[in-house]
């Protein structure tokens, strides 16, 4: 089966339960959780004059398509309240494919390795702790190698529950 990495965040309302929630869903609706890192603060990134993010990285082995995981996502989303505002803007939930084996993708509604994934601390340290030997399909780097690399320079720390 397909194994697939999704990156978790928030940073409205209690971003721990909403976190949970989603997992839920997840396991639920996408496929067994066979591996989820810790929960990593994160200053917000992009647009800064919002709440920290809470981020988390989960492997999921699933049954489904790409678009049927977006589609499924997109859901869950909206399920727990997700209301669409600027992009980049806080939000109580946001669920994205960071990979899907190693599958590369690109259409009008899905990138597929994420395109951001290698440019984001508060991506690659949650990965780095459940997967840090994959290798990037289109980078040819491991998320080890990815983080070594990543010039982002904005503190991520593991949140203490
Ligand atoms: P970013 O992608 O930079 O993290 P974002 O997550 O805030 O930004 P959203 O507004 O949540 O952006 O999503 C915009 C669109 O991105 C979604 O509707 C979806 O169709 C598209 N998309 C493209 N590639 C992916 C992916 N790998 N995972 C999730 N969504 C994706
Ligand atoms: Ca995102
Ligand atoms: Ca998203």
């Amino acid at each position: 089966m397909p194994k697939l990495y999704l990156l978790l965040g928030g940073n409205l309302g209690d971003r721990i339960l909403y976190l949970q929630q989603a997992r839920a869903s997840i396991a639920a609706q996408v496929g067994q959780i066979t591996r989820s890192s810790k929960l990593y603060e994160t200053a917000a990134w992009g647009k800064t004059d919002q709440p920290a993010f809470l981020n988390q990285v989960l492997e999921v082995q699933t049954a489904l398509t790409p678009e049927q995981v977006l589609q499924s996502i997109n859901a869950i989303e909206q399920e727990l309240g997700r209301v669409r505002q600027e992009h980049w803007g806080a939000r109580v939930i946001d669920i994205d494919i960071m990979f899907y084996d190693d599958l590369v993708l690109q259409t009008q509604r899905l990138t597929i390795p994420h395109p951001q994934l290698h440019l984001r601390r508060f991506t690659l340290m949650p990965l780095a702790e459940i997967a840090p030997d994959l290798v990037h399909p289109v980078l040819g780097k491991s998320i080890k190698e990815l983080l070594e690399a990543c010039a982002d320079v904005l503190e991520v720390r593991v949140f203490e529950e």
